[in-house]
């Protein structure tokens, strides 16, 4: 997608600190951080958000979760951790490529805002 930001982070024409890479996902981190571990996992592909997920991406969501798991534990905040769509505007969905949040480090309440 010539004009989305995350893909142009992928593409590498857009800087990112990097957290991890393979075939299938691209992990960076948020460049406004919510809590002292704040990584973005993205698919390679172009998925805009959740409800535009189709049952072709089964896969590569439950991938995605599973990649954070395996961070969450690299970075040692298994005591807590979150992972995170927005979904939608109204839930501060702002990037239309997907993307899970990874957020730990820190106590996080529940509810969340
Ligand atoms: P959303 O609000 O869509 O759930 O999350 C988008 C996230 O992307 C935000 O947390 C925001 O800080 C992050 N973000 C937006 N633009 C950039 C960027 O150019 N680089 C990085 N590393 N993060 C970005
Ligand atoms: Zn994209």
């Amino acid at each position: 997608m010539a004009d989305c930001l995350f893909c142009k982070i992928i593409d590498g024409k857009i800087p990112s600190k990097k957290v991890y890479e393979d075939d299938r996902v691209f992990v960076f981190e948020d460049i406004n951080p919510q809590a002292p571990t704040h990584f973005l996992i993205i698919p390679k592909k172009h998925i805009v958000g959740l409800k535009e997920a189709e049952a072709a991406d089964a896969e590569i969501l439950g991938y995605m979760q599973l990649v954070a798991a395996k961070l969450g534990r690299e970075r040692n905040i298994e005591s807590g951790y979150r992972t995170v769509y927005n979904v939608g505007p109204g839930a501060g969905q702002s990037v239309f490529h997907i993307h899970l949040h990874l957020i730990g480090g820190r106590p996080l309440a529940w509810p969340p805002g």
